[in-house]
């Protein structure tokens, strides 16, 4: 059955239902996770949009995991804890790097297509990564290829029940345990409590806070709001990557200009018309996102005007228009030409490293509440993000979610616990747009005062203007403030520079602070490691691999994916 006739034909005012797992959010690690799961367990997912509209849907440059012969996952960890910061689980990313391949052979056996010809998939290059290995489909339409074909697959399965445009407005926990969700359609208005003995948030990042952003609008920390109403901890929230190649055209959106433009041989120019990133970095152009996104802030500083140039003028381009249609199809639109064109670029606001603290397996510090994708903090990018990791991380820690949760579900043996089933609640999310005037404010408080580069002064001063506007406006921005609000206090306290997070007041990074802000009950503490959960028995777990086995999508056992085991690819021109 429909969700969505469930909710509308309800006579009360809300309506019941019971599920095993519950996922929020349907972006890549929500539809993965949901599908992961159906393997063994009953699963409800509820998104916002349709399945199409997510972060996921636009993602450009691809998917990185060591799949080829030159690489293995031991170099693609090694590079993504050279760009973190020092602030990695190195546990979380050796899972990522070692899971990595064999997720996507879960999305090639669902009909994924990657780019590549005869001789095996065509691997790109970005900012960070010593080897070629980002799988890209379509070109440059990497997300919503796979989004579409995921899609799909979870509308057809038949233990996915969908609530599509369904916003989960608070979940039901007494702080300890969680025990499903309300959620509210956005049309009818008609509200259900979803009991589930597993709920999975996988609402995505933040960016949207910002004025100058790559994210679509809705990216704004619902679930991080979520999870923190009911009593999660939250980790590493200063850390907000900004993308350095946004496009920089005046009164338009900040359309991103992918980093594999750059890793296919792009430079960036300043205003003098120089190559400004030789000097800065030995890979150059493709230093790290911080190292770049920084160095361009310098040369705007100097220049005093607001975008460098993105320039592909030397290269041969011809093959670039099929590699990157979407990109060159968008600038078309706006006049612009990507072969002949210097393109004017500047630092957008693009991925958010802090979220909801989980340990390996998706857990966070409340029972029965799990999360997944951009919304966590596993700890596996550190205070810097690799580029085209988060696509992967969906994958390989949704695929571990999904595993949690049914084995939680299971060895529960109830259909959910009793907590906070009664309870008469507050939304902490309100469906609905909110005021145009006030979320602009607040955005480009956000965007002038915990930018790209922070100080104590422009911190102190948006937490007070926070603080009062968590009162004066509408209840529709609450989360929104309360998630800014994390921001700013996390970018207050750590009083060095490092990685995503730079201070001009404390501009060198200080190795005392090599150490997490956890923030909690509206507390903040500093700690070594992230926390840990504790409530799922690693018994339960083993006795579900038992049964079950331990792969994502029908038990595929493949830990590493040779190239010449790829197919179905689309020939590059
Ligand atoms: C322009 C762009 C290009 C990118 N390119 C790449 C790339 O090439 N490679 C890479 O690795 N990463 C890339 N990224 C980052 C990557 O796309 C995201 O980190 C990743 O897709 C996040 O997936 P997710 O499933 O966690 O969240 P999302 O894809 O954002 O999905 C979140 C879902 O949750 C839903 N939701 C939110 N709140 C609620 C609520 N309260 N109730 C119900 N549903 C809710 C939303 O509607 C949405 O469906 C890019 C990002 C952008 C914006």
């Amino acid at each position: 059955m429909e969700c969505h006739e469930a909710m509308a034909s309800g006579e009360a005012a809300e309506t019941i239902a019971e599920t095993e797992v519950l996922v929020i959010g349907g972006g890549l690690a929500g539809l993965f996770t949901a599908l992961c799961a159906a393997e063994t367990g009953r699963v409800t997912l509820v998104t916002e949009g349709t399945l199409l509209a997510s972060n996921s849907y636009w993602a450009q440059g691809g998917v990185a995991a060591a799949i080829d012969d030159e690489d293995t996952p031991l170099l693609h960890a090694a590079d993504t804890l050279r760009v973190g910061g020092g602030l990695n689980n190195p546990e979380a990313v050796r899972i990522l790097s070692e899971e990595g391949p064999a997720r996507i052979g879960d999305l090639l056996r669902l009909g994924v297509l990657f780019d590549g010809g005869p001789g095996g998939p065509h691997l790109g290059l970005e900012g960070g990564h010593s080897r070629r290995r980002i799988l890209h489909a379509a070109g440059s339409a990497t997300g919503s290829r796979i989004v579409a074909v995921l899609a799909e697959r979870v509308r057809r399965h038949p233990a996915i029940t969908v609530c599509e445009e369904t916003v989960a407005c608070a979940l039901l926990s007494d702080g300890e345990h969680c025990s499903g969700a309300l959620l509210q359609h956005r049309e009818t208005g008609q509200r259900q409590r979803v009991l589930a003995p597993a709920t999975v948030v996988a609402t995505g990042g933040a960016s949207a806070l910002y004025s100058r952003t790559t994210n679509p609008p809705a990216a704004r920390g619902a679930g991080i709001a979520l999870a923190a109403a009911a009593g999660a901890a939250i980790a590493d929230m200063e850390f907000v990557q900004f993308h350095p190649t946004a496009l920089a055209l005046p009164n338009e959106r900040s359309f991103l200009l992918s980093e594999a433009l750059r890793g296919e041989g792009a430079h960036l120019l300043n205003g003098a018309g120089e190559r400004f990133m030789l000097a800065r970095h030995e890979l150059g152009e493709l230093a790290p996102r911080d190292v770049v996104a920084r160095a361009i802030v310098e040369e705007l500083g100097r220049d005093g005007t607001d975008h460098v140039y993105l320039s592909l003028r030397h290269l041969n381009v011809a093959p670039l228009h099929a590699r990157f249609a979407n990109i060159d199809a968008y600038l078309h639109g706006k006049g612009l030409d990507l072969a002949t064109d210097l393109l004017p670029v500047a630092p957008a606001a693009h991925y958010l490293m802090g979220g909801i603290a989980t340990d390996s397996w998706g857990c966070t510090t409340v029972a029965g509440l799990l999360a997944c994708g951009e919304v966590t903090c596993t700890g596996v990018h550190g205070a810097n993000r690799l580029a085209s990791n988060s696509l992967l991380e969906c994958l390989v820690f949704g695929a571990r979610a999904a595993r949690a949760a049914v084995a939680y579900a299971s060895y529960m043996k109830v259909s959910a616990t009793n907590v906070a089933v009664d309870a008469i609640l507050e939304p902490v999310v309100y469906p609905g747009e909110p005021p145009e005037a006030e979320l602009t404010r607040l955005r480009e408080a956000l965007m002038a005062r915990a930018g790209l580069v922070r100080d104590e002064v422009e911190l102190a001063a948006l937490e007070s203007d926070l603080a009062a506007w968590r009162d004066s406006m509408d209840a529709t921005l609450r989360p929104a403030i309360d998630v800014a609000a994390m921001i700013a206090r996390s970018a207050r306290l750590r009083t060095e520079s490092r990685g995503a997070h730079l201070r001009a007041d404390y501009p060198a990074e200080d190795p005392s602070w090599a150490a997490h802000i956890i923030l909690q009950d509206g507390t903040a503490r500093i700690a070594s490691h992230l926390p840990t959960a504790t409530w799922l028995p690693m018994t339960a777990l083993a006795a579900f691999d038992h049964t079950h086995g331990n792969g994502a999508i029908g038990a595929l056992a493949a830990s590493r994916m040779p190239a010449a085991v790829l197919g179905g690819h689309r020939d590059v021109a």
